[in-house]
Order: structure tokens, then sequence, then C-alpha cells
């Protein structure tokens, strides 16, 4: 038997790398890190209970879209849910990009979104961050003027660095990119400011959320965007007929009823994320200020991967970014419980002494 190859662009792509190891303390892949609310869990239950089986679900998932906009104060129309914000991507770069077409991203940033761009068939165009990972207007502009990306990316706060956009450097780069820009607000919920307020019928910005992180829902795979009533239309046509599960849609609907408690739980975190940032100041580590539910750090003077490796021998999973283009040695940890958190900086110091 011969064996088909691959299509021929994507001989030379690599899948996606996250370790799933059985470990005391898992903080490599930014979940939150509690489950939701018992009071969710009751409610979906009985929801469950309530699911017609024997139907397809609402394939336009009407009460949870519905449910979206609420929380946003846009209309209905602008809302396009999926299984997870990665799927929400693929749906608008397998829509707008492909062969022929040209997707920015600017690096190190979340690695799906060049990923699946190659897998639609477009050419993606890597421009470079600042060494301090924030966004450098000018190589935007260079990069812009040099390729005319028909999408741009923007990660807000951006994984795995977890530096925040301003404000200005969002409104600047919507000014200028030629296309669509996608803003992935994977942990919108930590940072101040959404670009939801730039989304418009009259704009080309496309904001996208997951239920996976604040709302404590990996497990579910939901997420969203927030675009023109234009843009929803095409990726209604491009995704699956009924992809949205009835389960999945009610379990998003009755998510959003604990918009109070999960605020609460961010606060949290970041309170939680402030005391582990003091820590490893303490250490001989570099920090690089975070905005979001994770850290990344680089130890000085050792292998970033050995690091990785004692702490793992110390059942303490965080993700290793270490042979990663333009991260060299550095690690990311996930923020977790306090009592997580600790048994991390012990582990750490162990490993560091
Ligand atoms: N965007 C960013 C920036 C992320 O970090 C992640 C998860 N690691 C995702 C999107 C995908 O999240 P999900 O598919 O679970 O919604």
């Amino acid at each position: 038997m011969t064996r088909l190859p691959v299509r021929d662009d994507l001989k030379a792509l690599e899948g996606y790398h996250s370790p799933q190891v059985d470990v005391r303390v898992r903080l490599n892949t930014n979940e939150a890190p509690v489950g939701p609310p018992a009071e969710f869990e009751q409610a979906l239950a009985r929801a469950v209970a309530d699911v017609d089986w024997n139907r397809y679900p609402d394939r336009a998932a009407t009460d949870l879209r519905r449910a979206i906009a609420a929380l946003h104060g846009v209309d209905p129309a602008m809302v396009f849910v999926a299984n997870g914000s990665n799927e929400v991507l693929q749906t608008i770069l397998l829509t707008f990009a492909g062969p022929g077409r040209t997707v920015a991203t600017f690096e190190p940033t979340y690695q799906l979104h060049a990923h699946i761009a190659r897998i639609s068939g477009a050419t993606v165009v890597e421009g470079e961050r600042a060494a301090d990972f924030s966004l450098d207007l000018g190589e935007f502009r260079r990069v812009l003027a040099a390729h005319e990306p028909h999408i741009t990316f923007l990660c807000s706060p951006n994984n795995p660095t977890g530096g925040v956009d301003t404000e200005a450097t969002i409104r600047e780069v919507v000014s200028l990119a030629p296309g669509l820009v996608v803003v992935d607000e994977a942990y919108g919920q930590f940072a101040r400011w959404s670009a939801v307020e730039l989304v418009s019928d009259d704009s080309s910005v496309i904001v996208v959320r997951t239920f996976s992180k604040t709302w404590s829902m990996a497990a579910a795979r939901l997420g969203y965007a927030i675009a023109p009533s234009w843009v929803v239309s095409e990726l209604d046509k491009v995704v699956l007929p009924y992809h949205l599960d009835a389960v999945k849609q009610a379990a998003g609907v009755i998510a959003l009823r604990f918009v109070d408690q999960m605020n609460e739980r961010v606060r949290a975190i970041v309170a939680e994320r402030e005391r582990v940032v003091s820590a490893l100041q303490r250490l001989d580590v570099d920090v690089f200020p975070s905005g979001a539910n994770f850290v990344l750090f680089r130890p000085r003077g050792r292998a970033g991967r050995a690091v990785w490796q004692g702490l793992l021998d110390r059942s303490v999973l965080i993700r290793d970014c270490s042979g990663w283009p333009r991260l060299a040695d550095c690690l990311r940890i996930t923020i977790g419980t306090p009592e997580e958190n600790s048994l991390f900086i012990a582990a750490l110091t162990e490993v560091l002494s």
C-alpha cells in the first residue's frame, strides 16, 4: 500500500505540542484553577435533562448568541460562536485567508494564529515584537507596507508573554491595517480595556474570546467572536451545520448568569499573580510583566529546559517555551490556586538553589 502524502504545503508542518502529564500541580495551559460555581453545575444538570436528544440543536445558537450579545452590549447578529476560540480562529481563517492570501502575526504570540493560517493555505508573514515583547509600530508599518496582509492578528493580553497592548496602540493598528484585524482576547477579562468597543458594521475588527479561562469551562470547548454582522454572516456559511451541540449551548447561557462570581475570581487570580511575581522577583530569574493569568520568566544563567525538568521531577508541570523561537530559556507558569502557586514557588526555589 502506498500512503497518500499530505498536501505539499503541509509537509513541514509541526503539530501543536502541549504535554498532558499526570502531575500533582498542573500549571501549563492557562486554565482557571477551579471549576465553575456549584449553582452552575446544578443548573446545567437540569438543562441536560431537558435536551431533545433525537433533534439537532438550534443551529443559530439563538439563546447563547443573545446572552453573549447582552454581555458585551452588541447586536446578536455580531456574535459568532464555535467550539473553543480555536475553532473561531479556524473559521475566520478558512473564510478570509486561504491560498493566495496573506496573514500577519507579531511574534512571539499565540502559536495557533500562524499554525491555523498555514493549514488554511495562506502565506504567513511574521513581524517582530520589540525586545520587551511590546508591539513596535515602526515594525508594524513595515510589515503592512511590504505585505498588505488580508488578516492581521493581535493578541492582548498576549500569550505567552503576558503583555497588554495599550488602547492607543490597538487603535493605531486598526487604523493602519488594510484588511481584517483579529484581536484575540482569550485573556480579555484581565485587561482594563476591550477592543470590543471598536467593533461595528463599519469596521474591520474582530474580537475573539473564550469560555476556557475565566469561565472555568475549558472542558466544554466554547469560544466566540464579536464581529461586524457581515463578517458573522460569512462565518456562518463556512462553519459546519449544527457544529455547536445543545449541551454546550445551554452551558454557555448558564455560565453568563455568573458574571459577578467570575469577576471576583479574576480579582483573586490577579492577587495571586502579584504574589507569584513578587516571589519570582526574589529568585534568580527575569520576569516579564503580565496582565493575564500566567507569567513568563527566564532563569538567569541556567538552561530553561533543565529548570522545567527540575520542576517536573517535583511534580510541578509548567509550560516549556525554552525551545520556541525568540523565547530562548523562557518558561510560563499559569496562576493556580494559592496552594498550587506556593508549591510551584517552593519547587522553583529548590531547583534554583
Ligand atoms: N487564544 C489564545 C491567546 C489562547 O491562549 C488560547 C488557549 N491557550 C486560545 C485562543 C484557545 O482557547 P480555546 O480554544 O480553549 O477557546
